[in-house]
C-alpha cells in the first residue's frame, strides 16, 4: 500500500502517526525494514519564517519531531524535555521576536537547517537529511522548496482609534502566535504560491499512490497553501487512487486552532459540509471522492462518499480507525 498524505503541522503529525498504526508500525519510530508498504508526507511550508536569521518550518518540524517520538505532547509543539535558555537570553536583549518561543534543541535543528539552506542545498534535501537523524518512518516532503508565506491583511491594531485603520500585511505566525488569530482577517493569502514549483517528488508520490489522504489539518493555511502550488491540484485530480479528506470541525468547531476565523476570512462556514463543498468533488474539478465527517453530523457534498465516524484523534489506534475508514469509503 503507498500511501500520499496531505498534512499540515500538529493535526497532520497526528493523522500520519494513526496512518502509521494502521500499516501495524509503530506510530512513533521508523518504519519497519521489510515493509513493502510506504507513507508519503507533502506538508505545508507556508508557515515557514525567519527569525533570527533561521530558517523555521513550524509543520515539516510538527511531522518530525512526533513521528520520531521526539515531541513534547503536553505543550502540543516543540521538543519534549526542552530547555529555553536561548529564548530568554534573546528576550534580554529585547531581540525580535519575543513572541515566538524557541526551545535550544529546537535551535539546533534550525541552525543545521539553516546551514544546509545557505550552503545552496533545496528544501526538500535538507528535510531529507533531518529525516535521516530522526527516523520518522515516513517520507516527509515540503510542498515545494520555493518561498511560499501565508500573510494576512488586517486592520492595524497600532492604529488610533476613530480613524479608518489602515490595512497592513502580517505574516502568518505574527497573526497567529503574536496576535492569537485575534484580529479579524481582511484576507488570507499565500504570498509566492503562483509562482512555485512542487518539490521533487511531490507530484510523483501523487501519481505512485494507492490512496490520497487529505489529514484533519487547516483547510485554509495548511491544505489551501498546499493545494495552492501550481500543480499538485492537477496531480490530485489525474491521479489513479481515490482521495479522501478529514474533516477537521467536529460540531462546527475546531479541535485545536483558528480554522473557523481561516474559513471566514475565504467565505467558508465553519461546518464540515461547507469544508467537504470547500474541497468539492473530483468529478467536479475538485479534489474528493470521500470525506470523513463526525458521528452524528451530516454533510451533502454533491459527488462525495461521506461516512460519518468517530474523528477525535485520542490516540493512534483511534486515528488508526478512522484511516481504515477512509479506506471503506474510498473502497481499497
Ligand atoms: P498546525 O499546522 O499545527 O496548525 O496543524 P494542522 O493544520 O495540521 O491541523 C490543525 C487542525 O487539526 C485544526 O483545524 C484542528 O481542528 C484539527 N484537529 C486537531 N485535532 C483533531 C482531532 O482530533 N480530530 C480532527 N478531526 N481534527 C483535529
Ligand atoms: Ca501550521
Amino acid at each position: 500500500m503507498h500511501i500520499a498524505v496531505l498534512a499540515g503541522g500538529v493535526g497532520g503529525a497526528k493523522f500520519l502517526a494513526g496512518v502509521k498504526r494502521h500499516l501495524g508500525w509503530d506510530p512513533y519510530g521508523a518504519a519497519p525494514a521489510d515493509t513493502d508498504d510506504e507513507i508519503v508526507a507533502i506538508v505545508n511550508t507556508a508557515d515557514d519564517i525567519r527569525l533570527h536569521g533561521l530558517q523555521i518550518c513550524p509543520d515539516l518540524d510538527s511531522c518530525l519531531y512526533t513521528l520520531s517520538g521526539q515531541a513534547d505532547t503536553e505543550r502540543g509543539w516543540g521538543r519534549a524535555g526542552e530547555t529555553w535558555t536561548a529564548s530568554g537570553e534573546l528576550a534580554g536583549y529585547g531581540a525580535e521576536a519575543p513572541w515566538f518561543s524557541l526551545g535550544d534543541k529546537d535551535i539546533a535543528t534550525h541552525l543545521v537547517r539553516t546551514r544546509m539552506l545557505d550552503a545552496g542545498y533545496p528544501l526538500s534535501s535538507v528535510t531529507a537529511a533531518l529525516v535521516a537523524r530522526w527516523q520518522p518512518g515516513v517520507t516527509l516532503l515540503p510542498m515545494t522548496d520555493d518561498r511560499v508565506e501565508t500573510h494576512v491583511v488586517v486592520a492595524d491594531p497600532a492604529a488610533t482609534a476613530g480613524d479608518p485603520a489602515p490595512l497592513i500585511a502580517l505574516h502568518f505566525q505574527e497573526w497567529w502566535v503574536r496576535h492569537g488569530a485575534g484580529l479579524t482577517p481582511q484576507s488570507i493569502s499565500p504570498i509566492g504560491a503562483a509562482e512555485s514549483t512542487p518539490a521533487p517528488g511531490v507530484l510523483e508520490a501523487i501519481a505512485a499512490a494507492d490512496l490520497i489522504l487529505i489529514a484533519p489539518s487547516n483547510p485554509v493555511v495548511s491544505i489551501g497553501t498546499i493545494v495552492a502550488v501550481p500543480g499538485i491540484k492537477q496531480a490530485l485530480r489525474s491521479a489513479t487512487a481515490p482521495v479522501v479528506a478529514v474533516a477537521p470541525l467536529i460540531g462546527g468547531a475546531p479541535v485545536r486552532g483558528h480554522a473557523d476565523v481561516c474559513l471566514a476570512a475565504i467565505g467558508v462556514e465553519s461546518t464540515a459540509e461547507a469544508v467537504g463543498r470547500h474541497y468539492g468533488a473530483r468529478s467536479d474539478q475538485g479534489l474528493l471522492d470521500g470525506y470523513l465527517i463526525a458521528t452524528g453530523e451530516t454533510a451533502d457534498v454533491p459527488g462525495v462518499r461521506v461516512s460519518a465516524v468517530p474523528l477525535l484523534m485520542s490516540d493512534p489506534d483511534a486515528t488508526a480507525a478512522m484511516v481504515q475508514a477512509c479506506r471503506e469509503v474510498a473502497g481499497v
